[in-house]
């Protein structure tokens, strides 16, 4: 282990998680040097929420910055060949109107932001996922690029650090 800096541009507490492995690469991009992370688990994290994630991308939002950040956190990992788009569902119980009243606006924000996600029949939900139970749901949210980050996000965070520290050695 190289010796702690008793001084550094940036210090990044929390190096471990996926925000602190995103920082550092977004900066070393950016040409910053002199950066220290430091974290008091693991790096990648073993007890961050990031180690603890079911690494699911969702970009339903109703709100331009979160679509923004999700889209491009996909382009991000689907670059780093470690992004399926395996697309998601959301659903509604029978007798939860209400539930069914926000899918159905969460599609009208997801089209205005440019989104692909639609509602879809109860037949193409059980089409897509067999298990589901069809008799006790009215209608589902299709979002054909929901996905998963794989093997984990928190993988990623490890290899984006560790490519951070090749380019700064
Ligand atoms: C069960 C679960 C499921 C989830 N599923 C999803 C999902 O499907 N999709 C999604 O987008 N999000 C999901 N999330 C949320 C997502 O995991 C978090 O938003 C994200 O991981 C946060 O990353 P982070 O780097 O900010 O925090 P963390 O991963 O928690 O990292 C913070 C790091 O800071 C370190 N630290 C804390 N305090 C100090 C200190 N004082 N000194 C030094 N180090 C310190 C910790 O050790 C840790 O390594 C889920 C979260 C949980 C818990």
């Amino acid at each position: 282990m190289s010796k702690f800096p008793s001084k550094a541009k940036v210090v990044i507490i929390g190096q471990g998680g996926i925000v602190g492995a995103s920082v550092v690469h977004h900066l070393i991009e950016r040409g910053w040097d002199d950066i220290v992370g430091i974290d008091k688990s693991a790096i990648p994290t073993d007890i961050g929420s990031t180690a603890h994630a079911s690494d699911f991308c969702f970009n339903t939002a109703h709100d331009q910055m979160t679509i923004f950040t999700t889209k491009y956190s996909i382009d991000f990992f689907e670059k780093m060949g470690r992004y399926e788009r395996i697309g998601g569902i959301e659903v509604a119980r029978k007798g939860d109107d209400e539930r069914m009243d926000e899918l159905k606006r969460r599609v009208t924000s997801g089209k205005a932001f440019g989104n692909r996600v639609r509602m879809m029949s109860t037949a193409e939900a059980k089409e897509k996922f067999p298990l589901l139970e069809e008799d006790v749901i009215q209608g589902a949210l299709w979002d054909p690029d929901a996905g998963l980050v794989v093997p984990r996000s928190q993988t990623v965070a490890g290899e984006l650090v560790e490519a951070a520290e090749k380019q700064a050695s």
